[in-house]
């Protein structure tokens, strides 16, 4: 059985300690954008499950990106006087706009001391080619990871969620960024209205076949002023509880190659603003109990993985 730093999984901080060599921490920007999904260029209501802040609530508020950056840097350097960091620009659409203006927002935090890689989250309909040249050149500086929302493999639930893009677009994305040597990570949310555990874990399966650096699983939170609140009042979603969430994550672990970097087990709600499921608050509740789980059923990362050129070629033509 494999394991990483006595994990049963290849978890974000094994990685990144094994290839910087120290403690790194992820510090969350909002760097102003928008994103397509809600300025009206595609539609302005945004994915349903989306919060206002663009899916950001733990980036940063002041227009500084600089400044957010330090300000979590003091307060972390405390804890590890010799941390490194990871600028992620996690709020919106972060490859959103023109490639001038994305230049200058990512080098002004590229190079700040301490700074060790950049992450990159974005929508696979939003990498042009000149964006993609530009995160070409990013890479070659920095370590760089760009974050893809997939969610879902199924049309008919993209549709529900109002996500605006098609799968053969997610697959078009990851062809393009793996051409140049960039690493991608896939967002999956647990729990999307209409989905069972069947097609949940047939989106994992197909992730876990694109030969990619990581995935991200997210539990499906239900927050204020979002659009899944129209559909939790009519009786149409259903939050699974704590026992079944872990089961499931459980499941997807193990479907997962033991290579790709699990970058998250579960999702960061807002505490102001999560309505449901509140026992998420607990996260590292959550957390230690998946990982009990992995150890009553005696199970690890890519136990049950199969490697499935079909499931991946499929769609590959
Ligand atoms: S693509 Fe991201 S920022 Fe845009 S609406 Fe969907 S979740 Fe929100």
């Amino acid at each position: 059985m494999k394991t990483w730093d006595n994990k049963r999984y290849h978890n974000l901080n094994y990685f990144l300690r094994n290839k910087f060599g120290d403690k790194v921490f992820k510090i969350s920007l909002d760097a102003g954008f928008t994103c397509p999904n809600r300025d009206g260029k595609l539609s302005t209501g945004g994915c349903i499950f989306c919060s206002p802040r663009g899916s950001g609530d733990f980036a940063g508020t002041c227009s500084d990106l600089v400044h957010q950056f330090e300000e979590v840097k003091e307060m972390m350097s405390k804890k590890w006087k010799n941390g490194k960091y990871i600028v992620y620009f996690q709020a919106y659409t972060n490859t959103y706009a023109d490639v001038a203006t994305l230049k200058e927002k990512y080098y002004s935090v590229l190079n700040l001391e301490g700074v060790v890689g950049i992450a990159i989250a974005t929508r696979p309909d939003c990498l042009s080619e000149e964006v993609l040249d530009l995160l070409e050149k990013v890479s070659k500086e920095k370590y760089l990871w760009v974050e893809l929302g997939l969610q879902t493999i199924r049309q008919s639930t993209a549709e529900i969620i109002n996500r605006g893009y098609s799968l053969e677009t997610y697959i078009r994305a990851v062809q393009e960024l793996k051409k140049r040597n960039i690493d991608v990570v896939t967002h999956v949310i647990l729990g999307l209205p209409g989905e069972g555990k069947e097609a949940m874990l047939q989106t994992v399966d197909f992730v876990a076949n694109t030969e990619t650096q990581g995935i991200k699983l997210h539990l499906l939170h239900l927050v204020k002023d979002t659009q899944l609140i129209d559909l939790y009042e009519k009786g149409q979603l259903r939050m699974m509880d704590m026992e079944e969430y872990t089961e499931l994550v459980v499941d997807c672990i193990e479907r997962i190659p033991e290579d790709m970097v699990i970058h998250r087990i579960t999702g960061d709600g807002p505490r102001e603003t999560l309505i449901e499921p509140k026992w998420s608050l607990k996260k590292w509740e959550v957390i230690n109990s998946i990982e009990h789980q992995l150890m009553d059923r005696s199970t690890w990362q890519g136990k049950e993985y199969v490697k499935n050129n079909e499931i991946w070629e499929k769609f590959n033509k």
